[in-house]
């Protein structure tokens, strides 16, 4: 091939997180069932190598939801990337079993994901990011049935052009931080956690603070606790004391797969009270088990007269001044509270995520996505923004649905069955363009 012409995928993956991941196993999985099945694919992650959310792999860190919600299982129960599989592969199967256990630790999810992207790294780029996503120009001028991506080596050497059919933007959420404070080597965000925490002298950490009320944060409080015997650890929270997930059966069916159509399907007020009822069983929540574990820990210091947990509730950061070696936390109780300034030697902030935005990626190509009176994209049942007319490639959304599809949006729980119904409208679309059938309305058609 010349280098003047680029490659040309049916499906391009922006991300490799487990959404794409998942994409890419029911690629695979279609293509096994003949050769004109065949769906050529390829997937670029900025990463060096696979890792989820590395910098959260803290010791005794628990998955949010059971190991049946893998890859592949809700899509294919027969599936060979499942986690079972998995454990079966590594010999672990029967001792898993006998821990009696939905919920394996992070860092056991981890290994599955590696196992299961190393069968399918021959079409993985590592340490590439796509810089942008434009229209390549079509054979009938006002027309769009391409994309072309610019792809920047790990050097950031832009330079890589590749043509796509489809892309799927699967870019991941993005780390958020209280107003008006800025990371420096002090002052973390929990997404960078465990990469700092590594580079950092643990005796200079003599009074640590984290902020934020979810997992993330409880979850760091108590490795910093049991990690730093010497030090004092302030958690900063805006509630008044942790708040607990909602696990149980009922409230676990919002991540039923009929609970996207239920939630797609549904008015504006219908969509609230999904998130106004149940924004608990994720959101600024902590698992029960980690809340009842700091609690311990804090009760064991009263009784032994000790004060080294620390909780500032209805507390929030306002801001950071650094004052020489210390980290000065300005920090109000209450919304009109006083503001008071506290030194620390490093302020976590575990203060969650945006929501995916592929805007900037998009470029020129964003005016010719739709939005809805709110400004919000408007999403098709199949994941597909709804564009203009003339582009008629498809640009799928892993991620960044929350308006549209609901509360799985950003999680696990749905990755399988939304990775096949991705596949099942790209080859809908491709059997449309070609024209041998019209079977839009019944993958794709439906649109909010
Ligand atoms: C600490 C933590 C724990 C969690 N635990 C759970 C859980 O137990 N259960 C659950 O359901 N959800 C959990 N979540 C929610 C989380 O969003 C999902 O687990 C999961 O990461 C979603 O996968 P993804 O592939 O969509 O996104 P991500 O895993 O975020 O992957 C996105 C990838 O895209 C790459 N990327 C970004 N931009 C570019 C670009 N321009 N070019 C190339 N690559 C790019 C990033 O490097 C990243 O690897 C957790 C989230 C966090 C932060």
């Amino acid at each position: 091939m010349s280098n003047r012409e680029p490659e040309l995928y049916d499906v391009i993956g922006i991300g490799f997180g487990p959404s794409n991941l998942s994409l890419a196993i029911a690629l695979e999985e279609y293509g096994a069932h003949g050769l004109e099945n065949e769906i050529s694919s390829l997937f670029f992650e900025r990463q060096s190598s696979f890792g989820w959310h590395r910098n959260m792999l803290l010791p005794s860190a628990t998955m949010q939801v059971s190991f049946l919600k893998d890859l592949a299982t809700f899509r294919n129960p027969t599936s060979s990337f499942s986690f079972i599989a998995y454990l079966h592969a590594s010999g672990r199967l029967p001792q898993f079993v006998n821990n009696q256990n939905f919920f394996p630790t992070r860092q056991e999810f981890h290994q599955y994901l590696e196992w299961a992207q190393a069968r399918v790294a021959d079409r993985i780029v590592y340490g590439s990011e796509v810089r942008s996503i434009r229209r390549s120009p079509g054979v009938v001028p006002e027309q769009s049935d391409r994309l072309l991506l610019e792809v920047a080596d790990a050097a950031g050497r832009a330079g890589r052009i590749v043509e796509a059919r489809n892309v799927v933007i699967s870019t991941g959420l993005v780390p958020r931080m209280p107003e008006g404070t800025e990371r420096d080597e002090r002052v973390w965000h929990s997404s960078e956690f465990l990469e700092r925490y590594r580079r950092t002298d643990r005796g200079e950490l003599r009074r640590v603070a984290v902020a934020g009320a979810g997992q993330s944060a409880a979850e760091i409080t108590r490795f910093l606790y049991d990690e730093l015997p010497h030090a004092q650890v302030c958690a900063v929270i805006p509630s008044y004391g942790y708040s607990v997930a909602d696990d149980t059966p009922f409230a676990n069916q919002v991540f039923d797969l009929r609970a996207v159509d239920d939630y797609y399907f549904a008015t504006e007020q219908t969509r609230e009270a999904f998130w106004r009822y149940h924004r608990n069983t994720n959101y600024s929540v902590v698992d029960d088990e980690v809340i009842r574990d700091l609690y311990r820990r804090s009760y064991d210091d009263e009784v032994r007269g000790v004060s080294r947990l620390q909780v500032l509730n209805l507390t929030r950061v306002t801001g950071v001044k650094r004052a020489g070696a210390e980290t000065r936390v300005s920090l109000q109780k209450g919304f009109d509270g006083e503001v008071r300034e506290l030194d620390f030697d490093l302020l976590v902030c575990a203060t969650g995520y945006d929501a995916m935005e592929p805007t900037d990626l998009l470029g020129d190509l964003d005016r010719h996505c739709l939005r809805d009176e709110a400004g919000r994209y408007r999403i098709g049942r199949d994941y597909r923004i709804v564009t203009t007319p003339e582009i008629r490639c498809g640009i799928y959304l892993q991620g960044g649905t929350e308006h549209t599809h609901g509360l799985t949006s950003s999680l696990l729980s749905n990755i399988a069955v939304r990775s096949g119904e991705i596949v099942d409208s790209i080859v809908a679309r491709r059997a449309e363009l070609s024209g041998e059938g019209t079977v839009l309305a019944e993958v794709g058609g439906d649109v909010r």
